[in-house]
């Protein structure tokens, strides 16, 4: 059975790892010759609006799931429209995680608290915004935004200004700024055949709007509830398949979600050695209609994403334990290029332990 992955990035290259023990192939399409996916699976290479390629990845491939949340819609429209594959997850839930207003308006159809919000697409509304929900606040790019880029911290209003000039072509969203105790995410896998699977609690720490940090099992059982029943409803909305991402801010105890990614995600990487099936097989079994695989932690995990440059891989395995990850990305600063993972019996023994590796690499976060 082939899997068709439109994206050929390092979440790619985590499925297609994650499906050759289940007997699965994949066929990846990505822009980039030298994508990570393409050095363990077959590649297509070229556009993603190129229709002789999505042809050939209808064609040859039972279902079809993307590694990127901004794959054009209409390119998966086509590949429905023209071939026997099935895309999952939903284009419906792509569609809603691609633009942030729409994406917030179903949070409050749902009843899944989200920050307060105005669509702003020009200077006067961005001033009648800000008189609105008042300062600081964020100014973001409706679309095409992602580990922070296209955001504008407002603090001052004569930051107005130039987050309009920066940001001020393409259409906006306002938000008011969230001073959040943390951030957590949730991640749970809806199949074909309705199954639900849910993950623990993951407790996340931006740099610069990079992840960089997860912790797992994270927070009281509270949160686990809230999240996993917000999550649910819009597992259940679209009726979802594969894996579906929350992010949220915590708050005095409440969660307010910030944005879903419908797809697997780099806060889930923990469950490859720390959960009893890692988030990559159980969007595979989702998307296939196999049986879900537990979720449950196998211990107390941390993930550090290693950005702009790989450790030397010696110096890595020289640590006991560290289960080390290469995208094999060429080193660029701010780039995600790989990742580890360390799994101990006890929160406190993971949180030294994090501690420890965090500042080797001179990390700038602390342990949530
Ligand atoms: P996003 O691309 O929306 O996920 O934003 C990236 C990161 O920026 C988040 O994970 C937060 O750390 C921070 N951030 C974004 N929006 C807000 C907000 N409204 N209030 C506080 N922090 C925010």
């Amino acid at each position: 059975m082939t899997v068709g992955i439109v994206g050929a990035g390092q979440l790619g290259r985590m499925l297609a790892l994650a499906g050759y023990p289940l007997g699965l192939d994949f066929l990846c399409l990505d822009p980039a010759r030298d994508a990570p996916a393409g050095r363990v699976a077959p590649l297509l290479h070229g556009d993603f609006t190129d229709r002789r390629l999505l042809t050939r990845l209808g064609r040859q491939c039972e279902v079809v799931t993307f590694d990127w949340e901004n794959v054009p819609v209409s390119s998966l429209r086509a590949i429905t429209r023209a071939h026997r594959a099935r895309i999952s997850p939903p284009i419906a839930a792509l569609a809603a995680g691609q633009d942030r207003v729409a994406e917030k308006r179903l949070f409050e159809r749902l009843g899944v608290p989200t920050t307060r919000w105005r669509a702003v697409s020009s200077r006067a509304q961005l001033t009648r915004a800000i008189d609105a929900l008042g300062l600081p606040g964020v100014l973001k790019t409706r679309r095409f935004g992602y580990d922070g880029k296209g955001q504008a911290v407002l603090r001052v209003p004569a930051d107005a200004e130039r987050a309009w000039r920066a940001l001020g072509t393409v259409p906006l969203l306002y938000e008011e700024w969230v001073p959040f105790d943390c951030e957590v995410s949730i991640i749970g896998a809806r199949s074909t055949t309705g199954e639900l699977a849910i993950y623990p609690l993951c407790g996340n720490v931006h740099g610069a709007g990079v992840l960089r940090l997860t912790c797992a099992p994270f927070g009281p059982a509270r949160w686990q509830r809230l999240a996993a029943r917000y999550l649910t409803r819009l597992l259940r909305h679209f009726r979802y398949t594969g894996i579906l991402t929350v992010e949220f801010f915590v708050r005095d105890g409440r969660l307010i979600a910030n944005e879903m990614a419908p797809r697997v995600h780099n806060s889930g990487h923990w469950t490859i050695e720390g959960a009893a099936t890692s988030q990559f097989e159980n969007h595979l079994r989702a998307i296939l209609g196999l049986p879900l695989g537990a979720t449950r932690a196998l211990g107390h995990s941390a993930m550090i994403n290693l950005i702009g440059q790989m450790p030397a891989l010696r110096d890595a395995l020289a640590v006991e334990g560290v289960h080390l990850h290469d995208y094999g990305k060429r080193s660029r600063p701010g780039r995600k290029v790989g990742h580890l993972t360390v799994v101990e019996p006890t929160a406190r023994a993971r949180d030294a332990r994090a501690r420890r590796l965090l500042a080797d690499l001179a990390v700038g976060v602390r342990i949530p």
